[in-house]
């Protein structure tokens, strides 16, 4: 874990090329490729622009934080690091569900019959939430937590969860056990035992956190991700866009292009590829159906744009729950959203597009290429 330690101290931004973050999500961007290809300290822009682009690679979220700056030297993209990072320790110390101290595990002690006053951070997290649970009648639910620890515990053990643990832990779970108060910002659970599990949305929201902390100190252009989950702000310096990409380059629709180009917008992706369970010849994601209580068995990968990473972080997991149809029909009632899914399937590949991201193709192919 020391491996981002040094980054704040240096003159020079280091490339930090690190087994998982080139794998870690399909929207890799071109910052994280172009670490791939080697060198461990570079500018990566040599031309006569006043503005040079830095990145900065920390480990945080049990995954690797990238941000990528324009910054007019050194010394003020080493500023932008500092407040981006610094926003994502902080929100980690409130939404991780791994550290017992968290302000997210505390609240799921402490709130049980009984209201709790919580950060706004926390509470803008599981208010999102809890509308997307609505929306979906509870195929997104962050209070999956006992469920969605057992299949984590599968996938280290390499079994699948066992049946009666499993009832038991949806006793636990379910989102009508839990109560916000807007005005008092306040959270309670009507039942003991519950556990919060953020993973599915809380990535994408540090990324947008940390961008407005970036663009607090002083950095316009920037892009921030926290392994899949993206957020930019200003397109890099005589270009119409950062180049982000949105599948892996196999499908073969050509009117889907694997590159978008964007200015502020989040992106995330939601699939099986990275963590996922092999047992029986099914593959089960850690994306758990409440329903079913079971990982989701489908081949689905969905990516989905939006202004905030709150909502294309909480979008992408809800769309892979409630499948092509219903999940295209949840992204085109959304006013911001665009989504892409892929389906795999007998060695057969679909690809839905929504109509805004039909929009975001459009008006990004018809910039000009430089
Ligand atoms: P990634 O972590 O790869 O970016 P997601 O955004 O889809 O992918 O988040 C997956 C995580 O969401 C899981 O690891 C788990 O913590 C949590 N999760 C799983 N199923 C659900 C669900 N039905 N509703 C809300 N959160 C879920
Ligand atoms: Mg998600």
């Amino acid at each position: 874990m020391e491996m981002g330690r040094g980054i704040a101290g240096m003159m020079l931004v280091v490339l930090l090329v690190v087994g998982r973050l080139g794998e870690a999500s399909l929207p890799a961007h071109e910052a994280s490729r172009a670490g791939k290809m080697g060198g461990t300290a570079r500018r990566a822009v040599r031309d006569a622009a006043p503005l040079e682009r830095f990145e900065g690679v920390e480990p945080h979220m049990g995954t690797l934080v990238s941000i990528t700056v324009y910054a007019p030297d050194a010394a003020a993209a080493r500023v932008a690091f500092t407040a981006g990072f610094a926003r994502i320790r902080e929100l980690n110390a409130i939404l991780s569900d791994y550290v017992p101290d968290s302000e997210l595990n505390r609240v799921t002690r402490e709130a049980v019959g009984t209201p709790v006053a919580i950060s706004p951070d926390l509470f803008a997290v599981l208010k999102r939430s809890l509308r997307l649970s609505a929306a979906t009648e509870g195929a997104f639910d962050v209070t999956q937590g006992p469920v969605i620890r057992l299949w984590r515990e599968a996938r280290t053990v390499k079994r699948l969860p066992d049946a009666a643990a499993l009832q038991e832990a949806a006793q636990r779970s379910g989102y009508a056990h839990m109560t916000l108060d807007e005005t008092r910002r306040t959270v309670q659970f009507d039942i003991p035992g519950m556990q919060l599990d953020v993973g599915a949305i809380g990535k994408g929201y540090a990324a947008s956190e940390a961008l407005a902390a970036v663009t607090r100190a002083g950095v316009r252009s920037a892009l921030v991700a926290v392994s899949g989950d993206i957020a930019c702000s200003d397109a890099p310096p005589g270009q119409p866009g950062w180049r982000i990409r949105i599948h892996d380059g196999s499908l073969t629709d050509a009117t889907i292009p694997p590159i978008l180009r964007l200015t502020h917008r989040a992106v995330s992706t939601s699939g099986n590829a990275e963590q996922h369970l092999d047992v029986g010849g099914r593959r089960y994601s850690h994306v758990i159906d409440p329903a079913s209580r079971t990982g989701l068995v489908d081949d689905i990968i969905v990516t989905v744009v939006s202004r905030h990473g709150i909502d294309a972080d909480g979008l992408d997991t809800a769309v892979g729950v409630l499948g092509v149809e219903r999940g295209l029909a949840l992204v085109e009632r959304d006013h911001e959203a665009a989504a892409l899914i892929v389906v795999r399937r007998d060695g057969t590949t679909t690809a839905k597009v929504s109509a805004r991201m039909r929009a975001l193709i459009g008006a990004s192919e018809g910039t000009p290429v430089r």
